[in-house]
């Protein structure tokens, strides 16, 4: 583990076997040095034991950075499940990795991720208080992501067009799930253009009734003459092969590891197209998390929280134009500067 690159000094790494439920998980924990350690739990069917291994230290890493940028009193942490999220998943399952949870003693707090849901993770919280985003507390984080991705796009078409006013906008929306559909419901009231795309028919079908988006087949999102390129689907769809068909001025979305890889960042700088580091713009939910976390669930306090974080991505554009940076690497540095790395 020591020396994978996906190491970045993590302060511990849990592996939890429970031969009743068959769990294999694995808890990485990146750093506690701003809070106890914060982040959801992914559920994969991973190859190799060492492809969930390397997945829970970057995920740990990246939640890390993720809540310094927002200013919460979290650290980084991650739990993945190594199994099939269709075919495995049982309430038993879900209480071995809340005893699991349990035995870290607040050292690390869970919610939802890709592979799993609130429900999921309600049985967990059986076992254990260390889990957050529950239903009937603070529920569905993607409304104030989507807030969030919504006020950190007009931050960045303030520095790529001169003005956020976005009506008139097109934006290209790769992704209409929780996330997405939320978004393409601010930009259309803020009068922007849409062109929408997803593998789900029917989502697309429902946000393009209720937005008015016209509709694209899901390989032809990065070819859209678009002003704004909005990604809320998957990873790494900024890569050597998407890149030099983007037309858009300004990449801005929700998903999560965005760039393929880092160096992408200077790529997207290369081609004149401002990049809002994803975990920057997407903090919106992890804040909805920490304010369950905290004991006193305060939307004011989430919204002044999402408002704060979205001048911070302003921050972070300003500093990287001033001095001809990626705004990821910009990026990166606060947030390692933050934990003290
Ligand atoms: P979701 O599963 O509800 O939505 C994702 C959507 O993308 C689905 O509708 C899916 O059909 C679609 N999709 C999958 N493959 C696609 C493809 N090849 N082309 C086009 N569309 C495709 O998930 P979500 O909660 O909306 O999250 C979206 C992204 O945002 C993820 O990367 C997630 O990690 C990230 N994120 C979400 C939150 C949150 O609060 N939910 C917070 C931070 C980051």
């Amino acid at each position: 583990m020591f020396d994978k690159a996906a190491f970045a000094g993590h302060e511990s790494v849990h592996h939890f076997f429970d031969a009743k439920t068959g769990l294999r998980a694995i808890i990485a924990i990146h750093s506690t040095a701003l809070g106890p350690a914060a982040g959801g739990c992914r559920m994969w069917n991973y190859t190799t034991s060492d492809d969930a291994l390397v997945d829970a230290l970057r995920l740990s890493e990246g939640m890390s950075y993720k809540n310094a940028m927002a200013d919460l009193p979290l650290g980084g942490g991650k739990a993945v499940i190594w199994g099939n999220s269709k075919t495995e998943k049982t309430p038993e399952l879900f209480r071995a990795l809340g005893r699991a949870i349990a035995t870290l003693n607040g050292k690390y707090w869970s919610a939802e991720d890709v592979g799993v849901s609130v429900h999921d993770m309600a049985h967990a919280a059986e076992e254990t208080k260390f889990v957050a985003g529950l239903p009937g507390k603070s529920g569905d984080p993607s409304p104030v992501t989507a807030r969030g991705v919504f006020l950190g796009i007009k931050a960045a078409a303030l520095r790529a067009f001169g003005g956020d006013d976005l009506n008139g906008r097109h934006v290209a929306v790769q992704g209409v799930g929780h996330v997405g559909a939320y978004v393409c419901g601010h930009l259309a009231k803020a009068g922007a253009k849409l062109t929408i795309t997803d593998v789900n028919q029917e989502a697309l079908a429902q946000v393009a009734k209720d937005t008015g988006a016209g509709v694209v087949a899901p390989g032809d999102i990065y070819d859209v003459a678009a002003d704004i390129f909005s990604p809320c689907a998957l990873g790494a769809i900024i890569n050597p092969e998407t890149l030099p068909r983007l037309k858009a001025r300004v990449i801005a979305g929700g998903a999560n590891n965005q760039l393929s890889t880092p160096d992408m960042g200077e790529k997207v700088k290369e081609r004149g197209i401002l990049y809002a580091p994803d975990y920057v713009i997407n903090g919106g939910g992890i804040i909805n998390v920490a304010a369950e976390i905290s004991g006193v669930y305060d939307p004011a306090w989430v919204e002044g929280k999402v408002q704060r974080l979205m001048e911070t991505l302003g921050e972070v554009l300003d500093q990287a134009q001033r001095e001809g940076k990626a705004t990821n690497r910009v990026a990166d540095a606060i947030a390692r500067q933050r934990i003290g790395r």
